[in-house]
């Protein structure tokens, strides 16, 4: 659905052009632009594990990798944690970069054996805290 009617880029697709796509988001504002360059650079993985089919997501972060479930909706960023749990915002950017990086065919797919499966999310895990502590000084 684009409302100038352009045709539809798959890859091609520039910040403005996301921008033009997305509307309904321009409520974000600057979160908006942070999750279209996130989606750009391909930021946003699906980690598919074979043969059960399962997925996991993350999103390539300023500070390190966040883990996301687009379904429930959550994220293990620390905007997420005290701004969304808090009620005090919608959404976080990495949860917005994902809804648009899916939306364009823009989801950088990662395929894993399912053996690969614990010491995956071991290195997720990993990851997240030490962006937690990072976060932290902030
Ligand atoms: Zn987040």
């Amino acid at each position: 659905m684009s409302p100038l009617n352009q045709p539809y880029l798959k890859t091609e697709a520039s910040a403005e052009d996301l921008r033009l796509r997305f509307p309904q988001y321009l409520k974000h504002g600057t979160k908006l632009d942070r999750a279209i360059n996130a989606a750009l650079a391909r930021a946003v993985k699906e980690h598919r594990f074979l043969p059960s089919g399962r997925r996991i997501y993350t999103v390539v972060g300023n500070l390190g990798d966040e883990f996301i479930d687009p379904e429930r909706p959550y994220c293990s960023c620390s905007h997420f944690f005290f701004r969304v749990l808090g009620h005090k915002d919608e959404l976080c950017y990495h949860l917005l970069s994902y809804a648009i990086a899916s939306e364009s065919g823009l989801i950088d797919v990662v395929t894993f054996s399912d053996e690969e499966y614990s010491p995956f999310m071991a290195a997720v895990v990993r990851d997240i805290f030490r962006t937690l502590d990072r976060d932290s000084g902030l």
